[in-house]
């Protein structure tokens, strides 16, 4: 989410004239989209923001600008740590970036002196819209959409309804002409992005003969020519209502590759979370899914060390994610997130703790993944090449089930589906033989 939000700005910038540097040292202004998911995060952000303005005091007229979900979730309380920043702007605010840097500059320019940092964390109605255009590279395959803002469930750890704001969707038309245009200009694959995508729409559109609006929306994303796949991110798991289940079955284009956050694996602590299912209900969601697509992937979030997690119930987490078979997971620590419920329980988890539980998820995640990958060795995939390794010797891509792949190829194919044969692996990587002749 966070990437498509820097490349909507990073868009608008060039639009207005701006050109981006590779090189963060050549820069006249400098700006950092900010995570407040963990505390961690935020941390990090702060110590990189605190460094780069240390180049302040040499170069006045440098511009730093602290953007996303920290700048929303810490306004002005910023500048207690970072006093010398010119720009604080929140999630709803990304569009009036270049409109504040203009002003900026121009005040400077005269000679002007620039006073109070601007800070920007306003909601705004509609500012969903704004986050449209894109910054292709050359050949660029894969894009991601930007649907959905916000989200309205409240889990008890999560900070995101307060940084992201109330669910908002964006029009349906606008999205599947973004789409579109995305395939005229060479984009094969789309994710769609939001934070909570299976609820797209539920208040702006009406459902169809039993259709939600998120399933007719991959509907209409299928029917457009030269998008070759479709997968999204984050959706919950009370989105997977039939019509999404059956819609895996009959539209060709949606990857069999699930993300399906389960959080926990205890009832009990599922319900401390403000998640509102049980382990059971989930396990009935990942089935119904396999009976679908007997070869779906799946990964997952989980949250290890939840406030009053017992042995018990980390038993009962461990044991849901063995059942399942993950591909992949994202295994969180619990970070206390001021503000948010779960930071006022007593019955915090001590880090030892959390530690041990975060490397035995991870532990399984590890031996499941090479165990999976294992089974594709001496298999053909089909793989869309992305284009050129990191060491530009060799070629990637992805299977449908978001396997990334490496093998010999020729320029000309990026952009292709090609069949790939599976040589060997290892838990995060496939190595293969393209089955086709390059002339
Ligand atoms: S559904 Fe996801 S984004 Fe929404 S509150 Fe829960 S964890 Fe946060």
């Amino acid at each position: 989410m966070n990437e498509r939000d820097s490349e909507a700005v990073a868009a608008m910038l060039r639009a207005r004239g701006y050109r981006i540097v590779a090189d963060e040292s050549d820069c006249d202004v400098l700006l950092l989209n900010t995570c407040s998911v963990r505390d961690s995060a935020e941390q990090k952000a702060i110590g990189k923001a605190a460094n780069v303005s240390a180049r302040k005091k040499r170069d006045p007229d440098f511009v730093l600008g602290i953007l996303g979900c920290m700048a929303q979730n810490r306004g002005a309380e910023l500048l207690d740590r970072l006093p010398d920043v010119d720009l604080i702007i929140g999630t709803q605010k990304f569009h009036a970036v270049p409109g504040y840097l203009d002003n900026l500059r121009a005040a400077r320019e005269a000679g002007v002196p620039v006073g109070e940092t601007i800070v920007d964390t306003a909601e705004e109605a509609g500012s969903q819209n704004t986050i449209r255009d894109h910054e292709l590279t050359e050949r660029q395959v894969t894009a991601f959409v930007s649907i959905q803002q916000g989200c309205d469930m409240h889990c008890s750890f999560c900070i995101v309804p307060k940084t992201r704001g109330d669910e908002r969707s964006r029009p349906m038309d606008e999205i599947v002409a973004e789409c579109r245009s995305l395939a005229e200009r060479g984009v094969k694959e789309i994710t769609l992005l939001g934070q909570i995508v299976t609820s797209f729409g539920r208040r702006d559109f009406e459902h169809r003969d039993g259709i939600s609006p998120f399933v007719q929306l991959l509907e209409r994303i299928d029917a457009i020519n030269g998008i070759e796949r479709i997968r999204f991110t984050s959706p919950h798991p009370r989105g997977f209502k039939q019509d999404l289940v059956e819609a895996y079955g009959r539209l060709p284009k949606l990857c069999e590759y699930v993300h399906l956050p389960m959080q926990s694996g205890s009832n009990r602590i599922l319900r401390a979370m403000n998640r509102p299912y049980t382990r059971e209900k989930y396990l009935e969601i990942v089935e119904n899914l396999r009976r679908v697509r007997s070869d779906m992937y799946f990964s997952t979030d989980v949250i290890v060390g939840f406030p009053g997690e017992t042995d018990d119930d980390f038993a009962e987490t461990r044991a849901l994610f063995e059942a399942v078979n993950y591909d992949m997971a994202y295994v969180f620590k619990y970070s206390i997130r001021s503000g948010t419920p779960a930071a006022e329980a007593g019955d915090q988890i001590s880090d030892d703790v959390k530690e041990a539980r975060n490397r035995e998820l991870l532990g399984l995640l590890e031996a499941n993944s090479i165990r999976r990958n294992k089974l594709l060795e001496g298999k053909t995939q089909e793989v869309l090449v992305e284009g050129r390794d990191k060491k530009g010797i060799r070629f990637t891509g992805r299977t449908r089930g978001n396997r990334v792949v490496h093998f010999d190829a020729d320029d000309r194919l990026v952009g292709q589906l090609v069949p790939v044969t599976i040589t060997r692996s290892t838990s995060s990587v496939l190595y293969g033989e393209l089955q086709l002749a390059i002339v």
